[in-house]
């Protein structure tokens, strides 16, 4: 069986794809885990594997179904990010398309991503709603814990329900994203970060966050007065505020820039203006104005660099929450330079002439998310589109 280390604990876990299941004799929802998806990042494989010793030794009964699986299993095994790819840049609508083909010549990391999506058609198939995805990872700088997540109202909602910070609209810069995919499909599903890579800590506020989360989803029954401590477990776990944040800025990196993050910075840290950040072929990386800073990296694996961020007001949360429920889009076809790309409205073409005018801001209020497609258009498609929010609306969390 694969084994995985964890320099941290500076023990080794034997690991199957799916290394873990528990079935409820009473209904309830389904929750699936990931740890792993990036193979240097084994907290949540550890911590996972942990939270169902205790639920098995302690013979606690729970409602519905809890899987935990492993993602680069081969990368985990030789305790590297990735193989050729990046696993978690690949679930796009091409390369998931070539999954299966022969011909095709796959790397070792879409090897695993086939294997990962069979798992998952598997799932759909033999298990039952509401669905929540979560996926485990780990940063290469110091952090608190916080939460990624795609921007739709479902899981806004959902994520509201953690004392973390919380980051909307990573896939906006982030494509490829497992978590995107699974996003699209219309479920609850988000990222967890639970600390440096190889620190006790992020094991142990991993530990926290699933069993605060198995008892918000009522996979384990257990009274307010718990709950409500599982909950302080997790806000003590981050001392950074506990408010929803955008990204708005990303440095990519190409594979000839020599990029290197200058030491000691942390995230969420606010730099003031003419800070140094990172030295590249080209010089210094400086900043322009008083910035936070967002995943700095840390790690010589890697194409992002460092984000900025900043905290979205609360008026604009409610405000893009009362947009999208009236479907104000609906009149965004009226508009010149505005088109269906395809019969079934699954995204729109926008002649970036008029997207000058309509900046970024106004999709994203609308809930769509923009992308780049040529010179003169952008491509925006709906997040909420295809929510599956009718199959949570019994949920305790969500009332
Ligand atoms: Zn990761």
């Amino acid at each position: 069986m694969p084994e995985v280390y964890s320099k941290a604990l500076g023990s080794t876990l034997e690991v199957n794809r799916l290394f873990g299941h528990l079935k409820g004799k009473e209904p309830g929802p389904t929750v699936i885990f990931f740890g792993g998806i990036h193979g240097n990042e084994p907290a949540g494989i550890f911590a996972l594997d942990e939270v169902l010793q205790q639920l098995r030794s302690k013979n606690i009964a729970i409602k519905g179904e809890f899987f935990a699986v492993a993602g680069n299993l081969s990368a985990l095994q030789k305790s590297v990010r990735f193989h050729q790819e990046d696993l978690n840049r690949i679930w796009k609508p091409e390369r998931i398309a070539q999954l299966g083909d022969k011909n095709s010549l796959e790397s070792d990391d879409a090897k695993e991503m086939q294997q990962l999506m069979e798992l998952l058609n598997q799932l759909f198939k033999t298990t039952r709603p509401p669905y929540y995805f979560i996926d485990i990872h780990t940063t290469s700088g110091e952090t608190d814990p916080f939460i990624v997540v795609n921007d739709s109202l479902l899981n806004r909602k959902f994520v509201s329900n953690y004392p973390l910070p919380t980051i909307l609209g990573i896939e906006e810069y982030l494509t490829g994203a497992m978590l995107s995919y699974i996003n699209e499909l219309g479920y609850v599903s988000f990222g967890y970060e639970s600390g440096q890579h190889d620190h006790t800590m992020a094991i142990e506020k991993s530990i926290d966050f699933i069993n605060y989360t198995l008892a918000l989803i009522g996979v384990v029954s257990v009274d307010e007065t718990s709950l409500a401590l599982l909950k302080d477990k997790v806000a003590n776990s981050c001392k950074e505020p506990h408010t929803f944040y955008e990204i708005y800025y990303q440095h990519k990196i190409g594979p000839q820039d020599h990029f290197n993050m200058l030491p000691g910075f942390v995230n969420f840290q606010k730099v003031p203006k003419d800070k140094p950040l990172a030295i590249n072929g080209q010089g210094v990386i400086k900043t322009t104005k008083p910035r936070q800073l967002f995943m700095p990296l840390y790690q010589k694996k890697g194409s992002e660099g460092f984000y900025f961020i900043r905290e979205i007001p609360r008026f604009f949360l409610w405000l893009s929450k009362w947009l999208r429920k009236i479907h104000a889009d609906h009149v965004l076809t009226l508009l010149p330079g505005l088109k269906w790309i395809d019969k079934e409205k699954s995204a729109l073409m926008v002649d970036r002439k008029v997207a000058r005018f309509m900046a970024k801001p106004v999709f994203h209020l609308l809930g769509y998310r923009a992308r780049f497609f040529d010179k003169e258009h952008l491509i925006i498609r709906s997040r909420e589109r295809n929510s599956k929010e009718k199959e949570y609306i019994d949920e305790k969390w969500y009332s």
